[in-house]
Protein backbone atom coordinates (compact mmCIF):
# COMPACT_ATOMS: atom_id res chain seq x y z
CA UNK A 1 0.00 0.00 0.00
CA UNK A 2 1.29 2.57 0.65
CA UNK A 3 0.70 5.31 -0.95
CA UNK A 4 1.99 6.92 1.03
CA UNK A 5 3.99 9.03 3.17
CA UNK A 6 2.50 8.18 6.10
CA UNK A 7 1.43 5.31 8.40
CA UNK A 8 -1.00 2.83 7.72
CA UNK A 9 -2.23 2.63 10.87
CA UNK A 10 -3.40 3.83 14.28
CA UNK A 11 -1.53 7.19 15.85
CA UNK A 12 0.59 7.01 17.63
CA UNK A 13 1.36 8.36 21.68
CA UNK A 14 1.87 11.46 22.27
CA UNK A 15 5.57 10.74 23.33
CA UNK A 16 6.30 9.64 20.01
CA UNK A 17 7.34 12.34 17.38
CA UNK A 18 4.87 13.59 15.65
CA UNK A 19 4.93 12.56 11.77
CA UNK A 20 4.65 15.61 8.54
CA UNK A 21 0.94 14.02 7.88
CA UNK A 22 0.24 15.02 12.05
CA UNK A 23 0.47 11.82 13.76
CA UNK A 24 3.19 10.81 15.93
CA UNK A 25 6.02 8.57 13.84
CA UNK A 26 8.80 6.91 15.24
CA UNK A 27 12.01 6.60 14.08
CA UNK A 28 12.99 4.20 11.76
CA UNK A 29 15.82 1.89 11.76
CA UNK A 30 18.67 2.65 8.60
CA UNK A 31 17.06 0.45 5.95
CA UNK A 32 13.69 0.59 6.78
CA UNK A 33 12.44 3.13 4.50
CA UNK A 34 9.50 2.98 2.20
CA UNK A 35 11.77 2.64 -0.86
CA UNK A 36 13.20 -0.51 1.22
CA UNK A 37 9.81 -2.27 1.85
CA UNK A 38 8.99 -1.92 -1.51
CA UNK A 39 12.35 -3.19 -2.65
CA UNK A 40 11.39 -6.25 -0.08
CA UNK A 41 7.50 -6.96 -1.44
CA UNK A 42 9.57 -7.20 -4.84
CA UNK A 43 12.31 -9.20 -3.55
CA UNK A 44 10.35 -12.95 -4.12
CA UNK A 45 10.61 -13.43 -0.17
CA UNK A 46 7.49 -15.09 1.03
CA UNK A 47 6.17 -12.56 3.05
CA UNK A 48 2.88 -14.37 4.52
CA UNK A 49 4.82 -18.07 5.27
CA UNK A 50 1.82 -19.70 3.35
CA UNK A 51 4.35 -20.39 0.27
CA UNK A 52 1.82 -18.49 -2.03
CA UNK A 53 -1.40 -20.01 -1.35
CA UNK A 54 -4.83 -17.92 0.24
CA UNK A 55 -6.62 -19.24 2.84
CA UNK A 56 -10.06 -18.48 3.95
CA UNK A 57 -9.25 -17.46 7.94
CA UNK A 58 -11.57 -17.70 10.69
CA UNK A 59 -11.86 -15.58 14.12
CA UNK A 60 -10.39 -17.52 16.24
CA UNK A 61 -7.45 -18.16 13.61
CA UNK A 62 -7.07 -14.49 13.56
CA UNK A 63 -7.18 -13.88 17.35
CA UNK A 64 -4.46 -16.41 17.52
CA UNK A 65 -1.85 -14.87 15.47
CA UNK A 66 -1.53 -11.24 18.06
CA UNK A 67 2.15 -11.39 18.57
CA UNK A 68 4.73 -9.21 16.86
CA UNK A 69 6.87 -12.32 15.56
CA UNK A 70 3.28 -13.76 14.34
CA UNK A 71 0.72 -10.76 13.90
CA UNK A 72 -2.18 -11.10 11.29
CA UNK A 73 -4.81 -7.96 10.76
CA UNK A 74 -7.92 -7.66 9.34
CA UNK A 75 -8.75 -4.70 7.07
CA UNK A 76 -12.27 -5.23 5.08
CA UNK A 77 -12.18 -8.71 5.17
CA UNK A 78 -8.83 -9.21 3.83
CA UNK A 79 -6.18 -10.36 6.27
CA UNK A 80 -2.68 -9.65 6.16
CA UNK A 81 0.28 -10.94 8.10
CA UNK A 82 2.16 -7.94 9.17
CA UNK A 83 4.87 -8.81 10.81
CA UNK A 84 7.71 -8.28 8.20
CA UNK A 85 6.18 -4.84 7.73
CA UNK A 86 6.63 -3.82 11.66
CA UNK A 87 10.04 -2.33 10.98
CA UNK A 88 8.99 -0.41 8.25
CA UNK A 89 5.88 1.03 10.00
CA UNK A 90 6.11 4.80 10.05
CA UNK A 91 4.26 4.88 13.28
CA UNK A 92 5.80 1.92 14.82
CA UNK A 93 5.44 -1.51 16.08
CA UNK A 94 3.31 -0.17 18.65
CA UNK A 95 0.58 1.35 16.56
CA UNK A 96 0.28 -2.24 14.47
CA UNK A 97 -0.04 -4.12 17.78
CA UNK A 98 -3.27 -2.46 18.42
CA UNK A 99 -4.71 -4.20 15.94
CA UNK A 100 -3.12 -7.66 16.31
CA UNK A 101 -5.40 -10.41 15.78
CA UNK A 102 -8.32 -8.41 15.21
CA UNK A 103 -10.24 -6.33 12.81
CA UNK A 104 -8.08 -3.31 12.59
CA UNK A 105 -10.51 -1.43 9.32
CA UNK A 106 -11.74 1.35 11.97
CA UNK A 107 -8.25 1.93 13.52
CA UNK A 108 -6.70 2.59 9.74
CA UNK A 109 -9.79 4.66 8.64
CA UNK A 110 -9.37 6.83 11.81
CA UNK A 111 -5.80 7.48 10.54
CA UNK A 112 -5.29 7.24 6.45
CA UNK A 113 -7.96 6.09 4.76
CA UNK A 114 -6.61 7.42 1.71
CA UNK A 115 -3.72 5.25 2.01
CA UNK A 116 -3.34 2.21 -0.54
CA UNK A 117 -2.92 -0.32 1.64
CA UNK A 118 -3.71 -3.04 -0.72
CA UNK A 119 -0.93 -1.88 -2.87
CA UNK A 120 1.38 -2.20 0.01
CA UNK A 121 0.50 -5.07 1.67
CA UNK A 122 -0.49 -7.15 -1.54
CA UNK A 123 2.64 -9.33 -0.39
CA UNK A 124 1.33 -10.15 2.65
CA UNK A 125 -2.37 -11.26 2.32
CA UNK A 126 -2.60 -14.41 3.77
CA UNK A 127 -6.60 -14.73 2.66
CA UNK A 128 -10.01 -13.79 3.40
CA UNK A 129 -12.02 -13.70 6.83
CA UNK A 130 -14.20 -16.78 6.68
CA UNK A 131 -17.09 -15.00 7.95
CA UNK A 132 -16.60 -10.78 6.61
CA UNK A 133 -16.77 -7.99 9.35
CA UNK A 134 -18.99 -5.53 8.65
CA UNK A 135 -16.67 -2.40 7.36
CA UNK A 136 -18.32 -1.60 4.33
CA UNK A 137 -19.16 1.87 4.16
CA UNK A 138 -22.33 2.91 5.92
CA UNK A 139 -25.29 4.06 3.25
CA UNK A 140 -27.00 6.86 4.77
CA UNK A 141 -29.65 6.80 1.73
CA UNK A 142 -29.65 5.04 -1.64
CA UNK A 143 -31.72 5.66 -3.75
CA UNK A 144 -30.60 3.25 -6.21
CA UNK A 145 -33.37 2.63 -8.34
CA UNK A 146 -34.33 0.59 -11.04
CA UNK A 147 -34.93 3.07 -13.86
CA UNK A 148 -38.26 5.25 -13.80
CA UNK A 149 -39.31 6.96 -16.77
CA UNK A 150 -40.16 10.57 -16.17
CA UNK A 151 -40.35 13.07 -18.25
CA UNK A 152 -37.05 12.83 -20.27
CA UNK A 153 -34.79 10.56 -18.08
CA UNK A 154 -34.59 9.10 -15.00
CA UNK A 155 -35.68 9.93 -10.90
CA UNK A 156 -34.65 8.11 -8.59
CA UNK A 157 -36.90 5.62 -6.70
CA UNK A 158 -36.68 6.23 -2.59
CA UNK A 159 -35.79 2.87 -0.81
CA UNK A 160 -36.60 3.06 3.05
CA UNK A 161 -34.80 4.91 4.74
CA UNK A 162 -34.57 6.86 7.82
CA UNK A 163 -37.11 9.88 7.51
CA UNK A 164 -34.59 12.24 8.26
CA UNK A 165 -32.15 10.88 5.65
CA UNK A 166 -34.32 10.81 3.45
CA UNK A 167 -35.58 14.53 3.78
CA UNK A 168 -31.80 15.32 3.21
CA UNK A 169 -31.52 13.27 -0.25
CA UNK A 170 -30.94 14.77 -3.27
CA UNK A 171 -32.52 13.87 -6.15
CA UNK A 172 -31.35 13.99 -10.22
CA UNK A 173 -33.69 14.33 -13.73
CA UNK A 174 -32.30 14.75 -16.86
CA UNK A 175 -33.06 16.55 -20.11
CA UNK A 176 -31.93 16.82 -23.45
CA UNK A 177 -31.91 18.45 -26.84
CA UNK A 178 -30.66 17.61 -29.82
CA UNK A 179 -26.84 18.63 -28.87
CA UNK A 180 -26.96 18.28 -25.56
CA UNK A 181 -27.76 16.11 -22.23
CA UNK A 182 -28.05 18.07 -19.00
CA UNK A 183 -28.15 16.60 -15.61
CA UNK A 184 -29.97 18.47 -12.79
CA UNK A 185 -29.27 17.63 -9.36
CA UNK A 186 -31.51 19.23 -6.64
CA UNK A 187 -29.79 19.12 -3.46
CA UNK A 188 -32.08 19.80 -0.92
CA UNK A 189 -29.90 22.60 0.49
CA UNK A 190 -29.60 26.13 -0.63
CA UNK A 191 -26.26 28.06 -0.63
CA UNK A 192 -24.04 25.78 -2.78
CA UNK A 193 -20.86 27.14 -4.83
CA UNK A 194 -18.44 25.99 -6.92
CA UNK A 195 -16.95 23.74 -4.40
CA UNK A 196 -19.85 21.83 -3.90
CA UNK A 197 -19.85 20.16 -6.46
CA UNK A 198 -17.60 17.67 -8.24
CA UNK A 199 -18.00 16.33 -11.90
CA UNK A 200 -15.29 13.99 -13.84
CA UNK A 201 -16.68 12.59 -17.42
CA UNK A 202 -13.99 10.48 -18.24
CA UNK A 203 -14.95 8.44 -21.83
CA UNK A 204 -18.45 6.99 -21.10
CA UNK A 205 -17.81 7.04 -17.57
CA UNK A 206 -19.75 10.09 -15.58
CA UNK A 207 -19.67 10.98 -11.74
CA UNK A 208 -21.16 13.99 -9.86
CA UNK A 209 -20.48 14.57 -6.34
CA UNK A 210 -22.49 16.61 -4.38
CA UNK A 211 -20.90 18.11 -1.27
CA UNK A 212 -23.18 19.17 1.52
CA UNK A 213 -22.15 19.39 4.66
CA UNK A 214 -20.46 16.28 5.51
CA UNK A 215 -22.44 14.26 3.17
CA UNK A 216 -22.01 13.14 -0.37
CA UNK A 217 -24.44 12.35 -2.80
CA UNK A 218 -22.76 10.32 -5.95
CA UNK A 219 -24.31 9.98 -9.33
CA UNK A 220 -22.20 7.43 -11.16
CA UNK A 221 -23.21 6.46 -14.56
CA UNK A 222 -22.17 4.73 -17.81
CA UNK A 223 -23.52 7.02 -19.87
CA UNK A 224 -26.19 5.70 -22.88
CA UNK A 225 -23.54 7.34 -25.56
CA UNK A 226 -20.18 8.98 -25.04
CA UNK A 227 -20.21 12.75 -25.13
CA UNK A 228 -17.21 15.75 -25.77
CA UNK A 229 -14.66 16.75 -23.33
CA UNK A 230 -15.89 19.44 -22.11
CA UNK A 231 -19.10 19.65 -19.23
CA UNK A 232 -20.01 22.67 -18.05
CA UNK A 233 -21.40 22.94 -14.65
CA UNK A 234 -23.75 25.95 -13.40
CA UNK A 235 -24.82 25.76 -9.80
CA UNK A 236 -28.04 27.57 -8.85
CA UNK A 237 -27.04 27.59 -5.23
CA UNK A 238 -29.69 30.02 -4.02
CA UNK A 239 -32.40 27.41 -5.22
CA UNK A 240 -30.38 24.59 -4.75
CA UNK A 241 -30.03 23.52 -8.23
CA UNK A 242 -26.88 21.90 -10.02
CA UNK A 243 -27.18 21.89 -14.12
CA UNK A 244 -24.12 19.18 -15.48
CA UNK A 245 -24.44 20.44 -19.24
CA UNK A 246 -22.99 17.26 -21.29
CA UNK A 247 -22.79 17.98 -25.26
CA UNK A 248 -23.62 15.17 -28.06
CA UNK A 249 -21.41 13.66 -30.10
CA UNK A 250 -23.72 13.62 -33.18
CA UNK A 251 -27.78 14.14 -32.78
CA UNK A 252 -28.76 10.62 -31.28
CA UNK A 253 -32.04 10.85 -28.88
CA UNK A 254 -31.00 9.08 -25.86
CA UNK A 255 -33.81 6.32 -24.24
CA UNK A 256 -31.80 6.57 -20.89
CA UNK A 257 -29.07 8.64 -19.43
CA UNK A 258 -27.11 5.77 -18.67
CA UNK A 259 -26.41 2.44 -16.79
CA UNK A 260 -26.04 2.62 -13.71
CA UNK A 261 -22.51 2.06 -11.70
CA UNK A 262 -21.29 0.97 -7.78
CA UNK A 263 -22.59 3.42 -5.55
CA UNK A 264 -24.68 5.73 -8.19
CA UNK A 265 -27.15 7.55 -6.39
CA UNK A 266 -26.60 7.30 -2.63
CA UNK A 267 -25.84 9.31 0.14
CA UNK A 268 -22.90 8.71 2.56
CA UNK A 269 -20.58 10.61 4.47
CA UNK A 270 -17.90 12.28 2.73
CA UNK A 271 -15.71 10.33 5.06
CA UNK A 272 -16.70 6.87 3.60
CA UNK A 273 -16.47 8.31 0.29
CA UNK A 274 -13.35 6.90 -1.40
CA UNK A 275 -10.77 9.34 -2.98
CA UNK A 276 -11.81 9.68 -6.97
CA UNK A 277 -8.54 10.62 -8.94
CA UNK A 278 -8.22 12.25 -12.67
CA UNK A 279 -4.98 12.66 -14.63
CA UNK A 280 -3.92 16.28 -14.86
CA UNK A 281 -1.20 17.41 -17.09
CA UNK A 282 1.46 19.58 -15.72
CA UNK A 283 1.38 22.51 -17.69
CA UNK A 284 4.04 24.50 -15.52
CA UNK A 285 6.56 24.82 -13.25
CA UNK A 286 8.76 27.55 -11.58
CA UNK A 287 11.10 28.51 -9.26
CA UNK A 288 9.89 29.99 -5.88
CA UNK A 289 13.50 29.62 -4.08
CA UNK A 290 16.42 27.20 -4.64
CA UNK A 291 14.32 24.03 -3.82
CA UNK A 292 11.15 24.79 -4.19
CA UNK A 293 8.47 24.83 -6.92
CA UNK A 294 5.53 26.37 -8.24
CA UNK A 295 3.74 23.62 -10.24
CA UNK A 296 0.40 24.19 -11.99
CA UNK A 297 -1.49 21.32 -13.08
CA UNK A 298 -4.12 21.55 -15.67
CA UNK A 299 -7.67 19.60 -14.93
CA UNK A 300 -9.40 17.16 -17.82
CA UNK A 301 -11.81 19.60 -19.39
CA UNK A 302 -14.22 17.12 -18.36
CA UNK A 303 -13.51 17.99 -14.69
CA UNK A 304 -14.96 20.39 -12.63
CA UNK A 305 -13.30 20.57 -8.93
CA UNK A 306 -12.72 23.73 -6.80
CA UNK A 307 -10.35 23.15 -3.92
CA UNK A 308 -11.62 24.91 -0.60
CA UNK A 309 -9.43 27.20 1.44
CA UNK A 310 -7.68 25.44 3.84
CA UNK A 311 -8.09 21.59 1.79
CA UNK A 312 -5.57 19.73 0.15
CA UNK A 313 -5.39 16.77 -2.28
CA UNK A 314 -3.03 13.68 -3.10
CA UNK A 315 -1.12 13.32 -5.72
CA UNK A 316 -0.26 9.63 -6.83
CA UNK A 317 2.08 8.34 -8.84
CA UNK A 318 3.35 4.78 -9.53
CA UNK A 319 7.33 4.80 -7.85
CA UNK A 320 9.00 1.51 -8.52
CA UNK A 321 5.59 -0.58 -9.52
CA UNK A 322 3.89 1.48 -6.20
CA UNK A 323 1.37 3.17 -5.89
CA UNK A 324 2.72 6.10 -3.83
CA UNK A 325 0.29 9.31 -2.73
CA UNK A 326 1.34 12.11 -0.51
CA UNK A 327 -0.33 15.30 0.37
CA UNK A 328 -0.14 19.05 -0.92
CA UNK A 329 -2.53 22.12 -0.32
CA UNK A 330 -2.75 24.12 -3.39
CA UNK A 331 -2.23 27.42 -3.84
CA UNK A 332 -3.13 30.68 -6.05
CA UNK A 333 -1.02 31.26 -8.58
CA UNK A 334 0.22 34.56 -6.76
CA UNK A 335 -0.86 36.33 -3.80
CA UNK A 336 -3.88 39.04 -5.34
CA UNK A 337 -2.02 42.25 -4.20
CA UNK A 338 -5.77 44.08 -4.78
CA UNK A 339 -6.95 42.53 -1.73
CA UNK A 340 -10.07 43.84 -2.00
CA UNK A 341 -10.97 41.47 -4.94
CA UNK A 342 -11.48 38.13 -3.88
CA UNK A 343 -8.86 35.82 -5.87
CA UNK A 344 -10.39 35.01 -9.47
CA UNK A 345 -9.54 31.45 -10.23
CA UNK A 346 -10.38 30.00 -13.78
CA UNK A 347 -10.82 26.46 -12.13
CA UNK A 348 -9.04 24.95 -14.97
CA UNK A 349 -5.72 24.60 -13.30
CA UNK A 350 -4.00 23.73 -9.95
CA UNK A 351 -1.43 25.19 -8.48
CA UNK A 352 0.83 23.69 -5.87
CA UNK A 353 3.49 24.85 -4.43
CA UNK A 354 6.23 22.19 -3.75
CA UNK A 355 9.62 21.65 -1.83
CA UNK A 356 11.59 18.99 -3.18
CA UNK A 357 13.49 16.77 -0.91
CA UNK A 358 17.09 15.81 -1.96
CA UNK A 359 16.34 12.38 -0.66
CA UNK A 360 12.27 12.53 -0.63
CA UNK A 361 10.93 10.05 -2.15
CA UNK A 362 7.83 11.57 -3.91
CA UNK A 363 9.50 14.95 -4.19
CA UNK A 364 12.11 13.49 -6.55
CA UNK A 365 9.91 11.54 -8.81
CA UNK A 366 7.52 14.99 -8.86
CA UNK A 367 10.54 16.81 -9.61
CA UNK A 368 11.41 14.89 -12.62
CA UNK A 369 7.98 15.05 -14.45
CA UNK A 370 7.77 16.87 -17.82
CA UNK A 371 5.75 19.25 -19.12
CA UNK A 372 3.17 17.91 -20.47
CA UNK A 373 3.32 14.29 -18.38
CA UNK A 374 0.57 13.44 -16.35
CA UNK A 375 -0.12 12.61 -12.89
CA UNK A 376 -3.18 11.63 -10.65
CA UNK A 377 -5.34 14.19 -8.63
CA UNK A 378 -7.62 12.97 -5.78
CA UNK A 379 -10.38 14.91 -4.59
CA UNK A 380 -10.04 17.58 -2.10
CA UNK A 381 -10.13 16.63 1.66
CA UNK A 382 -9.94 18.69 4.65
CA UNK A 383 -11.60 20.16 7.78
CA UNK A 384 -11.44 23.64 7.45
CA UNK A 385 -14.41 25.67 7.37
CA UNK A 386 -14.54 29.25 5.83
CA UNK A 387 -17.37 29.92 9.00
CA UNK A 388 -14.11 29.25 11.34
CA UNK A 389 -12.70 32.65 10.08
CA UNK A 390 -16.04 34.47 8.98
CA UNK A 391 -16.71 36.48 12.33
CA UNK A 392 -12.82 36.86 13.44
CA UNK A 393 -11.63 40.34 13.42
CA UNK A 394 -8.01 39.45 14.79
CA UNK A 395 -6.22 36.36 12.47
CA UNK A 396 -3.19 35.33 13.30
CA UNK A 397 -1.07 33.20 10.70
CA UNK A 398 1.66 31.12 12.34
CA UNK A 399 3.79 29.19 9.30
CA UNK A 400 6.57 27.15 8.75
CA UNK A 401 8.36 26.47 5.92
CA UNK A 402 6.04 25.21 3.45
CA UNK A 403 3.44 25.17 5.71
CA UNK A 404 2.90 28.70 4.22
CA UNK A 405 0.75 26.84 1.81
CA UNK A 406 -2.66 27.10 2.70
CA UNK A 407 -2.01 30.20 4.39
CA UNK A 408 -2.22 31.62 0.74
CA UNK A 409 -6.41 30.86 0.22
CA UNK A 410 -6.62 31.65 3.56
CA UNK A 411 -4.99 35.41 3.46
CA UNK A 412 -6.94 35.86 -0.20
CA UNK A 413 -10.17 34.91 1.49
CA UNK A 414 -10.07 37.07 4.91
CA UNK A 415 -8.50 39.70 3.31
CA UNK A 416 -11.37 40.05 0.04
CA UNK A 417 -14.39 38.85 2.00
CA UNK A 418 -14.15 38.45 5.94
CA UNK A 419 -15.62 42.25 6.70
CA UNK A 420 -15.02 42.78 10.43
CA UNK A 421 -11.46 41.58 10.24
CA UNK A 422 -9.37 43.91 11.77
CA UNK A 423 -5.90 42.65 11.17
CA UNK A 424 -4.28 39.48 9.84
CA UNK A 425 -0.80 38.72 10.80
CA UNK A 426 1.26 36.49 9.34
CA UNK A 427 4.52 35.53 11.53
CA UNK A 428 7.05 32.95 9.28
CA UNK A 429 9.60 30.36 10.39
CA UNK A 430 12.36 29.66 7.79
CA UNK A 431 15.94 28.69 8.21
CA UNK A 432 17.27 30.94 5.79
CA UNK A 433 16.38 34.28 3.75
CA UNK A 434 16.68 32.06 0.75
CA UNK A 435 14.12 29.73 2.19
CA UNK A 436 11.17 32.53 2.66
CA UNK A 437 8.35 31.78 0.17
CA UNK A 438 7.13 34.54 -2.20
CA UNK A 439 8.70 37.37 0.15
CA UNK A 440 8.66 40.11 -1.98
CA UNK A 441 4.79 39.38 -2.70
CA UNK A 442 3.93 39.03 1.09
CA UNK A 443 6.16 42.92 1.58
CA UNK A 444 4.29 44.56 -1.35
CA UNK A 445 1.10 42.86 -0.09
CA UNK A 446 1.81 44.20 3.24
CA UNK A 447 2.73 47.92 1.92
CA UNK A 448 -0.73 48.00 0.10
CA UNK A 449 -3.17 46.59 2.94
CA UNK A 450 -2.75 48.12 6.26
CA UNK A 451 -4.79 45.25 7.85
CA UNK A 452 -1.87 42.69 6.69
CA UNK A 453 1.23 42.26 8.47
CA UNK A 454 4.63 39.82 8.24
CA UNK A 455 6.80 39.13 10.32
CA UNK A 456 9.71 36.62 8.95
CA UNK A 457 11.47 34.83 11.56
CA UNK A 458 14.95 32.68 10.79
CA UNK A 459 16.41 29.88 12.54
CA UNK A 460 19.72 29.98 10.93
CA UNK A 461 20.30 33.56 9.68
CA UNK A 462 23.69 35.31 8.36
CA UNK A 463 25.11 37.74 10.37
CA UNK A 464 23.57 39.84 8.05
CA UNK A 465 19.85 39.22 9.14
CA UNK A 466 18.47 42.21 10.86
CA UNK A 467 15.19 40.55 11.34
CA UNK A 468 13.93 38.18 14.13
CA UNK A 469 15.19 35.32 14.86
CA UNK A 470 14.85 32.02 16.48
CA UNK A 471 12.53 29.33 16.54
CA UNK A 472 8.51 29.38 17.97
CA UNK A 473 8.64 29.99 21.65
CA UNK A 474 6.09 31.28 24.11
CA UNK A 475 7.82 34.52 24.30
CA UNK A 476 8.07 35.60 20.31
CA UNK A 477 4.40 34.37 20.23
CA UNK A 478 3.18 36.69 23.58
CA UNK A 479 4.51 39.69 21.31
CA UNK A 480 3.11 38.52 18.14
CA UNK A 481 -0.26 36.97 18.75
CA UNK A 482 -2.11 40.28 20.61
CA UNK A 483 -5.58 40.94 20.60
CA UNK A 484 -6.11 44.55 18.53
CA UNK A 485 -8.80 44.86 20.93
CA UNK A 486 -10.03 43.93 24.39
CA UNK A 487 -11.94 40.75 23.69
CA UNK A 488 -11.33 41.06 20.02
CA UNK A 489 -12.71 37.35 18.48
CA UNK A 490 -9.49 36.00 17.53
CA UNK A 491 -9.06 32.62 15.14
CA UNK A 492 -4.99 31.75 15.09
CA UNK A 493 -4.02 29.22 12.13
CA UNK A 494 -0.93 27.27 12.18
CA UNK A 495 1.13 24.85 9.72
CA UNK A 496 4.40 23.63 9.41
CA UNK A 497 6.08 20.14 10.72
CA UNK A 498 4.34 18.57 13.63
CA UNK A 499 6.62 19.26 16.11
CA UNK A 500 6.52 22.97 15.45
CA UNK A 501 2.67 23.02 15.54
CA UNK A 502 2.21 20.68 18.44
CA UNK A 503 4.47 23.27 20.40
CA UNK A 504 2.90 26.44 18.77
CA UNK A 505 -0.38 24.87 20.41
CA UNK A 506 1.06 24.83 23.65
CA UNK A 507 2.06 28.06 23.78
CA UNK A 508 -0.72 29.62 22.91
CA UNK A 509 -2.49 27.15 25.24
CA UNK A 510 -0.41 28.28 27.96
CA UNK A 511 -0.46 32.19 26.66
CA UNK A 512 -4.71 31.55 27.41
CA UNK A 513 -5.96 30.87 23.81
CA UNK A 514 -8.56 28.47 23.74
CA UNK A 515 -8.61 25.70 21.55
CA UNK A 516 -11.66 27.16 19.66
CA UNK A 517 -9.50 30.11 18.78
CA UNK A 518 -6.77 27.74 17.28
CA UNK A 519 -6.64 25.53 14.39
CA UNK A 520 -3.79 23.61 13.27
CA UNK A 521 -3.53 22.40 8.94
CA UNK A 522 -2.96 18.51 9.32
CA UNK A 523 -3.81 15.50 7.00
P1 LIG B 1 10.05 11.45 2.09
O1 LIG B 1 10.59 10.41 1.18
O2 LIG B 1 8.84 11.12 2.91
O3 LIG B 1 11.19 11.93 3.04
C1 LIG B 1 12.56 12.00 2.64
C2 LIG B 1 13.31 13.05 3.43
O4 LIG B 1 12.84 14.33 3.03
C3 LIG B 1 13.12 13.03 4.94
O5 LIG B 1 14.01 12.21 5.59
C4 LIG B 1 13.36 14.46 5.29
O6 LIG B 1 14.70 14.77 5.32
C5 LIG B 1 12.74 15.16 4.16
N1 LIG B 1 11.36 15.39 4.42
C6 LIG B 1 10.35 14.73 3.84
N2 LIG B 1 9.18 15.17 4.26
C7 LIG B 1 9.44 16.14 5.12
C8 LIG B 1 8.62 16.96 5.87
N3 LIG B 1 7.29 16.86 5.77
N4 LIG B 1 9.20 17.86 6.70
C9 LIG B 1 10.52 17.98 6.75
N5 LIG B 1 11.37 17.21 6.04
C10 LIG B 1 10.84 16.29 5.25
N6 LIG B 1 4.61 19.80 1.02
C11 LIG B 1 4.80 20.77 0.10
O7 LIG B 1 5.93 20.94 -0.38
N7 LIG B 1 3.76 21.56 -0.32
C12 LIG B 1 2.50 21.41 0.15
O8 LIG B 1 1.57 22.12 -0.28
C13 LIG B 1 2.27 20.38 1.13
N8 LIG B 1 1.05 20.19 1.63
C14 LIG B 1 0.88 19.22 2.59
C15 LIG B 1 -0.40 19.05 3.12
C16 LIG B 1 -0.59 18.14 4.12
C17 LIG B 1 -1.97 17.94 4.70
C18 LIG B 1 0.50 17.39 4.61
C19 LIG B 1 0.31 16.40 5.72
C20 LIG B 1 1.75 17.51 4.05
C21 LIG B 1 1.95 18.43 3.03
N9 LIG B 1 3.19 18.58 2.43
C22 LIG B 1 3.38 19.58 1.52
C23 LIG B 1 4.29 17.60 2.68
C24 LIG B 1 4.21 16.48 1.61
O9 LIG B 1 3.00 15.73 1.75
C25 LIG B 1 5.37 15.46 1.70
O10 LIG B 1 5.51 15.03 3.02
C26 LIG B 1 6.67 16.05 1.21
O11 LIG B 1 6.50 16.50 -0.15
C27 LIG B 1 7.85 15.06 1.28
O12 LIG B 1 7.56 13.91 0.55
P2 LIG B 1 8.75 12.97 0.00
O13 LIG B 1 8.12 11.66 -0.36
O14 LIG B 1 9.48 13.66 -1.07
O15 LIG B 1 9.71 12.79 1.24
P1 LIG C 1 11.75 23.49 7.25
O1 LIG C 1 12.32 24.34 6.19
O2 LIG C 1 12.49 22.27 7.65
O3 LIG C 1 11.48 24.32 8.56
C1 LIG C 1 10.85 25.60 8.56
C2 LIG C 1 11.10 26.28 9.89
O4 LIG C 1 10.50 25.50 10.93
C3 LIG C 1 12.58 26.37 10.23
O5 LIG C 1 12.82 27.58 10.89
C4 LIG C 1 12.80 25.20 11.16
O6 LIG C 1 13.85 25.39 12.08
C5 LIG C 1 11.49 25.20 11.92
N1 LIG C 1 11.28 23.91 12.51
C6 LIG C 1 11.41 22.70 11.93
N2 LIG C 1 11.15 21.73 12.80
C7 LIG C 1 10.86 22.35 13.97
C8 LIG C 1 10.51 21.88 15.27
N3 LIG C 1 10.48 20.60 15.52
N4 LIG C 1 10.29 22.78 16.22
C9 LIG C 1 10.37 24.08 15.99
N5 LIG C 1 10.71 24.58 14.78
C10 LIG C 1 10.94 23.73 13.78
O7 LIG C 1 10.23 23.09 6.85
P2 LIG C 1 9.75 22.37 5.55
O8 LIG C 1 10.79 21.38 5.09
O9 LIG C 1 9.27 23.40 4.57
O10 LIG C 1 8.52 21.55 6.08
C11 LIG C 1 7.25 22.10 6.15
C12 LIG C 1 6.32 21.15 6.88
O11 LIG C 1 4.98 21.60 6.79
C13 LIG C 1 6.35 19.73 6.40
O12 LIG C 1 6.46 18.90 7.51
C14 LIG C 1 4.99 19.52 5.74
O13 LIG C 1 4.53 18.20 5.84
C15 LIG C 1 4.14 20.47 6.53
N6 LIG C 1 2.96 20.92 5.79
C16 LIG C 1 1.75 20.57 6.30
C17 LIG C 1 0.62 20.97 5.65
C18 LIG C 1 -0.73 20.58 6.24
O14 LIG C 1 -0.78 19.83 7.17
N7 LIG C 1 -1.83 21.05 5.74
C19 LIG C 1 0.69 21.77 4.51
C20 LIG C 1 1.94 22.11 4.02
C21 LIG C 1 3.09 21.69 4.67
P3 LIG C 1 15.22 24.49 12.08
O15 LIG C 1 16.29 25.31 11.51
O16 LIG C 1 15.45 24.19 13.51
O17 LIG C 1 14.93 23.24 11.29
Amino acid sequence: MLNVPAQAFPAPSSQQRVAASGRAKVPLKPGRSLMDWIRLTKSGKDLTGLKGRLIEVTEDELAKHNRKEDCWICIRGFVYNVTPYMEYHPGGEEELMKAAGADGTDLFDQVHRWVNYESMLKQCLVGRMAVKPAAAPKEISSALSEEKKQLNGLLPEKVAVAASAKDLTPSYDWFQTEASVTVVIYAKKKDLNAESVIVDCQDKRFRAELLVEDLSYLLQLDLMHAVQEDVAVNIAGKVGKVEIALKKKGNIHWNVLGHPLESHNTVIRCTDRGLFYRRCKLVSKAEVTHDTRLLCLMLPKSTHLQVPTGHHVYLKQLIAGTEVVKPYTPVLPSLPLDSKEPAQQDGACLYLMVKMYSSGLFTQALDHLQIGDSISVSNPEGNFKKSQVQTSEDLFLLAAGTGFTPMVKLLSFTLAEVSCLRAVKLIFFNKTEDDILWRDQLEQLALKDERFEVEFVLSQPTKDWVGKQGKISSALLSEFVKRSRKDSKVLICICGPAPFTEQGVQYLKDLGYSQEEIYTFTA
